[in-house]
């Protein structure tokens, strides 16, 4: 009898809320205490390296050795009197999540005391011992320096006693080994190529910003039962498990009311949340069992995606407190949504006006659909990239699932908006000048209607969604750091705004109006890229087959959607737009096929001992105590009675032999599989074996483990149950 599960699911069930103290102090008062924000700099700091900072900061340039001191003084002063002991360069690397090496404030004088030491040196550049994060190839181990330089452009924080300085990772010849470089490098190629062509509109604009808001879906696991599951430890998600009888078809999770244990979580969550300075904003249950989502008020990048890693190291750590897990993985229960980290994307004008909102002027609605035009284009030229830059072998496993965006990426535009451009391409070229002249009066094309802000046939299976003054890239995984996927759509777009200035000033050096040479280039570009509009129902069968016929990418398969990294149009755009090399591109491909095989690797290596040494054995045995019935009703009942009470038994102990023995011949077919993959020296072809030869095995072992499940007498079933995964809280 399987103790060991009731024992967990009985210390679930009876799990209280943890109280959560708040402090009596309203939110205003203790939001963003640990953040080394503008308000502490200009405490702590002297004034004229307040403002030398400042400067820096704004104008994007970088700071002296004498004023860097000076802010290290400051910092270093102001984290000691918050409790901070160490200090860390935080970073972003290739695998998921953040890095810190944490160094002590103290350092031994060599008199036997200590003195306290953080020079300006240290905040602005680390060598940090990192070795051993993935790179690609760009470092071999033995040059294995890679540096790690201050962000200026994001505030320093503390966690847990450690003063946590954002920072880039770059390798000694300049390549970049992290996430925020590349992100960094998007936004200047954005900012620049997007205030060119707003100028076009008001030559005043100096800047253009980017704003992201995310929404970042999760699932709790009280932690009992969490422990009991090994494929959820080691893989984040369950490798097995029949789906519960009851699963969201109700959808009364999502109405219903927040279970008090995960409130308590929630406040807790938001409270650290606060003090960080992170402005967690709305939380509400999502449609699945146990699945939740919490989201921010939107803000520039740069700062938001640090938020957002920092949220997902939060998340953790208060989940434990009130003792919970936290699973951010993609799809950790089949047959049930998976958690995406929808990523809300805009531009705005350093003038405040927002670029992806209709305005009240024919000037501003021209504006906003040269923008939005330009955004199409840009999806519609890199779509495959575009996936790739949101693929991982854990978000493999939501899309295309029936609850997800397909692996293929559309955009949304809703009804107003494709009315609009449907006439724009319709038109003439006299009609539209005709059309672009009346606009001063403020009818026609360029005025779209108010009513559009208010956009509500928004459309839940679309990948790429226009909803009303923004973009909601939705395919990004719940797991991912959203710079994977922003990196490519900035540079994609700030290639696309690049190209369409350039030949918009051709038009006027050639005599055309202004206006009539936007149209002109509008109007080519929403006939070249109507291939990517979609507004229907995304998950369809039909929309597959459609998609394929507009020849958009389809492919499905993790490993050879990396290949679009180094399609020559992808390499000549991030070229173009400065925001990676050809040596970055191919040493980050390496690291992507790469940490592909080892988490498929992982997950057969934990499948095929849980199904060798968990499930078998107890299948075993729970059949030979069919096989002991048999023989003694067979000597209870000789003759025909006796055939025909154990026809039952006799039936089940045969088809759980079949079971049993598809589960060893697949999980020998799965090994072999490895063995050969791991022969395989290049990482694209081993990835792509990976893929196409042992995940198959892997799904067969588990269809065959769960139909056992629904066998094996429920008190002998070792794991917990997907029921049981779902519902306790
Ligand atoms: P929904 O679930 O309906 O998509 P939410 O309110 O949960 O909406 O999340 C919307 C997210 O989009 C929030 O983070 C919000 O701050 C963000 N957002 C709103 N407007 C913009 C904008 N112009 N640019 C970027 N993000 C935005
Ligand atoms: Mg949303």
């Amino acid at each position: 009898m399987s103790s060991l599960r009731f024992k967990v699911v009985e210390e679930a069930f009876n799990r209280k809320a943890v109280p959560v103290e708040l402090p009596a102090e309203r939110p205003d008062a203790y939001f963003g205490r640990a953040v080394f924000n503008r308000k502490k700099m200009y405490e702590y700091l002297p004034k004229d390296t307040y403002e030398a900072l400042i400067t820096a900061i704004e104008d994007k340039k970088p700071i002296s050795r004498s004023l860097a001191d000076s802010v290290a003084e400051g910092m270093k002063r102001w984290a000691v009197d918050n409790g901070a002991r160490h200090y860390t360069h935080w970073f972003h690397p290739l695998t998921d999540g953040t890095a810190e090496k944490h160094d002590a404030f103290v350092m031994p004088d060599g008199k036997g005391g200590v003195v306290e030491e953080f020079s300006g040196k240290l905040l602005v550049q680390q060598e940090p011992d990192a070795s051993s994060f993935p790179n690609g190839g760009i470092r071999n181990t033995f040059e294995a320096r890679g540096y790690s330089a201050w962000d200026i452009s994001s505030p320093a924080f503390i966690l847990d006693g450690t003063l946590c300085i954002p920072t880039i990772f770059i390798s000694y010849t300049g390549e970049s080994l992290d996430y925020k470089t590349p992100l960094l490098r998007s936004l200047n190629a954005i900012d620049h190529a997007a205030t060119a062509v707003a100028k076009l509109f008001d030559p005043e604009v100096k800047h253009v910003k980017n704003y992201l808001g995310w929404e970042q879906e999760y699932f709790l696991v009280d932690e009992a039962l969490y422990a009991a599951r090994p494929d959820l430890v080691l893989t984040g998600r369950t490798l097995m498990g029949h789906e519960s009888a009851k699963n969201q078809q109700l959808e009364d999770h999502y109405f219903g009311a927040i279970p008090s244990r995960v409130e308590a979580f929630m406040l807790d969550l938001e409270h650290e949340a606060h003090k960080l300075g992170i402005p967690v904003k709305t939380r509400h249950n999502e449609v699945a069992p146990n699945q939740f989502e919490l989201a921010p008020i939107f803000e520039e990048t740069n700062l938001a995606n640090d938020h957002n890693l920092l949220i997902m190291t939060l998340m953790a750590e208060v989940a434990r407190r009130h003792n919970f897990h936290v699973l951010l993985h993609e799809k950790p229960f089949s047959g049930i949504n998976g958690s995406g980290k929808h990523n809300n994307w805009s531009l705005g004008t350093d003038k405040g006006d927002m670029l992806f909102s209709p305005g009240k002027t024919p000037q501003e609605n021209l504006r906003f659909l040269t923008f939005t035009v330009n955004v199409m284009a840009a999806v519609h030229r890199h779509n495959a990239l575009l996936k790739a830059s949101i693929m991982s072998a854990t978000n493999a496993h939501r899309l295309g699932a029936n609850e997800a965006p397909p692996a293929i990426i559309s955009i949304f535009l809703g009804k107003q908006l494709s009315h609009v451009l449907e006439q724009i391409e319709n038109m003439t070229p006299e009609e539209l000048a005709v059309l672009a002249s009346k606009a001063e009066k403020s009818i026609g094309l360029v005025q779209i209607p108010e009513l559009m802000l208010d956009n509500t046939d928004r459309n839940r299976t679309s990948p790429f969604a226009f909803t009303g003054n923004r973009f909601e890239f939705r395919a990004v995984g719940s797991s991912a750091n959203c710079a994977g996927a922003l990196i490519a759509l900035n540079a994609a777009v700030a290639d696309q705004l690049d190209s369409f200035h350039k030949n918009v000033l051709e038009h006027i050096a050639e005599g055309m109006s202004t206006q009539d040479s936007i149209l002109a280039e509008l109007r080519k570009l929403v006939k070249e890229s109507k291939a990517i509009h979609f507004d229907g129902n995304g998950y369809s069968d039909e929309w597959k087959e459609e998609a394929e016929r507009r020849g958009l990418d389809c492919e499905t398969s993790a490993p050879r959607i990396f290949d679009a990294y180094l399609a020559p149009e992808s390499v000549k755009m991030f070229g173009r737009t400065g925001v990676f090399s050809p040596v970055e591109l191919a040493a980050r491909n390496e690291v992507k096929w790469e940490m592909y095989t080892k988490k498929v690797q992982i997950e057969a290596r934990v499948l095929g001992d849980l199904a060798i040494n968990h499930i078998v054995p107890v299948a075993t045995r729970y059949q030979s105590m069919l096989v002991d019935n048999v023989v003694k009703l067979k000597a209870l009942f000789p003759g025909e009675k006796g055939e025909k009470v154990v026809a039952h038994d006799l039936d089940t102990i045969e088809r759980m032999s079949e079971h049993m023995e598809a589960i060893k011949a697949e999980t020998d077919r799965m090994i072999e599989a490895r063995k050969e993959a791991n022969r395989i020296t290049s990482e694209r072809e081993k990835a792509i074996a990976y893929h196409d030869n042992v995940v198959p095995p892997m799904e067969e072992i588990r269809y065959h483990i769960d139909k056992l499940e629904l066998m094996v007498d429920n008190r002998m079933w070792p794991l917990p149950k997907y029921r049981e995964l779902l519902f306790i809280r």
